[in-house]
């Protein structure tokens, strides 16, 4: 059975880029009716935070992307909290050192970089030499009794090459000589994350990792010691970086935030999945999608190499697409939050209709109720130059238009193009200015019966002079 994982580290709010890595890999699981499996990977305790755990995990399912696996939901292979899971790594730890796999490690920080330094003046990569590597036993002993803390380093095997089938990337080859014998435990005695991540993915029965394309060098290293250990090596898909419009890893500066912001902003779980599902991977459909059918039509074939670029406008395209699949009362709903305020009971449906095509997010809500029932309009560029062209004899007949028609949109305009001349955009475009400030928004129809009388003819008469 195919399974498939997210192993976040809590060490702050899920992003769009590993919110992105968790949605491919639970449509995957989903469309081979699998098992998506949730990892929380928190040994690293100095950065960790339960807060962030919660976070997250609220995050996923607010999205949809419930685990089968994980934590809260259990399941057979856990505990799914690394820093649950320190006796399994010792035994390992113990295994590999056992059998001469794996060596303690005295060098301090100070010796690496020392080391490293060397290295890279003689232009060499830098890896580790192997100064600990055969150490007579004797010595080792003697270091420990003196209460030296080594780090456990994993041996790499000389002249050997280690091949794989990138998911997404194709063949892959490395040759062993490039990657220096690796920390498998810390000093303190923890797990790295090479470790503890593979050796995790192989002990939970996971059959297919994707992950960013930061991780492609790691993968040999985790090859080879699942193999080590004699353990099953999942199958690996390096996904493209998410970048900004200008080619740069995607940041706050490119409109990006933490799921956390974009939810508080108003932006639907719904509206990210689509988004997301296309962000790195072709859909041919550019219908908006529920999680079923875009699981249904994920293929790994159909993952890019190439960057993903973030698109704001995209977003709120799918933004768009979701609003229009939620029934009115529901999108009520949405926006009562923000408007309910300033919005009067007996016109809120009224009001949720006129706006809905315009509103992508609350604030955009917000924005026509301030225009509708506050009091106070300010005119500004580019709405003036309009009343100005327009003149005040246009406004003082709609003026008489509202005394003999009221709101009713068809009668007033009616009249005002038989007294005034007016007519198409002329007719319409100043009307709109004076009514609402703006040069457009809602259905000028709908508009007139919420801003009611009083409002109309004391906008209009601003503007007859
Ligand atoms: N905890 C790692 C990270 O957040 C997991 C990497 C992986 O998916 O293998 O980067």
């Amino acid at each position: 059975k195919l399974k498939t994982r997210f192993a976040p580290s809590p060490s702050g709010l899920l992003h769009l880029g590993n919110v992105r890595t968790a949605l491919f890999n639970a449509l995957l699981a989903r469309r081979s009716q699998g098992i998506f499996l949730l990892r929380i990977e928190d040994t690293d305790q100095e950065r960790s935070a339960e807060e962030y755990v919660e976070a997250l995990m609220e995050d996923l399912r607010w999205l949809g992307l419930g685990w089968q696996e994980g934590p809260e939901v259990e399941g057979e292979v856990g505990p799914y909290r690394q820093s649950q899971r320190e006796p399994i790594y010792r035994a390992y730890f113990q295994r590999l050192e056992a059998e001469e796999l794996a060596y303690p490690c005295f060098c301090s920080p100070e010796d690496l970089e020392r080391v490293r330094k060397r290295q890279l003046a003689a232009g060499q990569a830098p890896r580790y030499p192997g100064t600990c590597a055969r150490l007579a036993p004797e010595e080792v002993e003697r270091k420990l009794a003196a209460g030296l803390k080594p780090t456990l380093r994993f041996r790499v095997p000389l002249l050997a090459t280690v091949e794989f089938e990138d998911l997404v990337r194709g063949p892959q080859r490395f040759a062993t000589g490039d990657i220096g014998d690796f920390i498998i435990r810390r000093a303190d005695g923890s797990p790295a994350f090479f470790f503890s991540n593979a050796l995790d993915d192989a002990l939970m029965g996971v059959t297919h990792v994707l992950r960013g394309e930061d991780h492609l060098t790691n993968t040999p290293r985790q090859i080879l010691l699942l193999q080590a250990l004699g353990l099953p090596v999942p199958r690996y898909g390096h996904i493209a970086m998410i970048v900004g419009n200008d080619g740069a890893p995607l940041s706050k500066r490119h409109g990006s935030r933490s799921v956390r912001e974009l939810r508080e902003t108003g932006y639907l779980p719904e509206a990210l999945c689509n988004y997301l599902a296309r962000l790195g991977h072709h859909y041919e459909d550019t219908d908006f999608l529920d999680l079923d059918a875009l699981a249904a039509k994920f293929d790994l074939n159909r993952l890019g190499r190439a960057p993903a670029r973030f698109d704001l406008q995209q977003l709120h395209h799918w933004q768009r697409e979701a609003l229009a699949h939620q029934d009115l009362d529901t999108f009520g709903q949405w926006l009562a939050p923000v408007v309910a305020q300033q919005v009067p009971a007996d016109k809120y449906q009224e009001f949720v209709e006129a706006v809905r095509p315009n509103v992508v997010l609350p604030e955009d809500a917000r924005h026509w109720a301030t225009v509708l029932f506050g009091e106070e309009l300010v005119l500004k560029e580019p709405v003036l130059p309009v009343i100005q062209e327009a003149g005040p004899t246009f406004f003082t007949q709609a003026l008489v238009a509202v005394d003999s028609c009221g709101t009713d949109f068809k009668a007033l305009t009616t009249q005002l193009k038989q007294t005034t001349g007016a007519k198409g955009k002329s007719l319409f475009l100043p009307l709109r200015a004076a009514l609402t400030g703006e040069l457009d928004g809602p259905e000028l129809a709908r508009l007139l019966p919420l801003l009611g009388t009083g409002r109309l003819r004391q906008r209009l008469q601003n503007c007859m002079h």
